[in-house]
């Protein structure tokens, strides 16, 4: 079993080190884990009302410690994984930064809208201001920027904008619909995130329906407990193994240098 969505420190939302989470990892048997820590916004230029990234010059130490940690690790094999927030044109940007280092894959994750963090809990309350189906719009719209690009090996939390349990009235089978499609049309893959069982809304992301539609359209899925501490390391994950196979996948997505292959669940 694999977790390729883990933390560090370095995020400053995040507790224990780098050892401590291969550390939980060995304790639950897991065979493959891959860091994915939130890549620095401050070499985007964009500033966020909440610091929820490394410092730019973190960004070489990050690759240190966990290319270190690759070594020393017999029994657990380690990726070296990136979450970068997909912030509409800062495309040009990423992809330069991107051709400067050899990660094993990239998340790409939406956490922001204009400069709402709709995913961070002191800003929740904004939800009760606004429109929910047009926040859920402009989500799934920047969703699909996302996978135009082309930037990103995968979709991280692809339906995290449900978090505080806001559901738009008209429901989610279109948005469902098209995600999947564009995942296809832009090969993207995405994870199921089992951190959503730990939040507000209480369950995975994504919902059971799009994870059935996108296993029917055959889209490439990882597994990731977004662990923001070392006991959060494969949380859920015997749960969230029935809820893949009952959705009708066989296989994780696993990468290598950006390459992506599979292993069989
Ligand atoms: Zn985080
Ligand atoms: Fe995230
Ligand atoms: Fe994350």
């Amino acid at each position: 079993m694999i977790d390729y969505h883990l933390h560090t420190p370095r995020c400053c939302h995040a507790q224990g080190t780098p050892h401590e989470y291969l550390a939980e990892a060995e304790r639950k048997g897991l065979t493959e884990i891959g860091f994915s820590d939130h890549f620095p916004l401050g070499l985007l230029d964009y500033k966020p009302r909440s610091q929820v990234t490394m410092e730019p010059e973190e960004l070489d130490l990050y690759i240190r410690d966990i290319n270190d940690l690759k070594k020393s690790s017999a029994k657990v094999k380690i990726k070296l994984g990136i979450e970068i927030d997909y912030i509409p044109g800062t495309e040009d940007k990423v992809k330069a930064l991107l051709d400067k280092y050899n990660f094993d894959y990239v998340i790409g994750s939406i956490h922001f809208l204009g400069d709402w963090d709709f995913t961070h809990p002191v800003y929740a309350d904004t939800y009760k201001d606004r429109d929910i189906d047009e926040i859920y719009r402009k989500y799934f719209d920047l969703l699909r920027k996302l996978c135009r690009s082309k930037l990103f090996d995968l979709v991280g939390h692809i339906d995290v904008v449900k978090k505080f349990g806001y559901r738009p009235e008209n429901g989610l089978e279109q948005h469902w619909q098209e995600t999947v499609q564009i995942l296809k049309e832009t090969d993207t893959s995405f994870e199921l995130n089992t951190a959503g069982k730990d939040a507000p809304v209480g369950d995975f992301y994504p919902d059971r329906r799009l994870l059935e539609l996108a296993s029917a359209a055959g889209i490439p899925v990882t597994l990731g407990s977004d662990a923001h501490s070392p006991d959060q390391v494969g949380r859920f994950f015997p749960d969230a193994m029935e809820r893949l196979r009952s959705a009708g996948y066989r296989e994780l997505a696993v990468f290598e240098n950006r390459v992506k292959s599979s292993c069989p669940i």
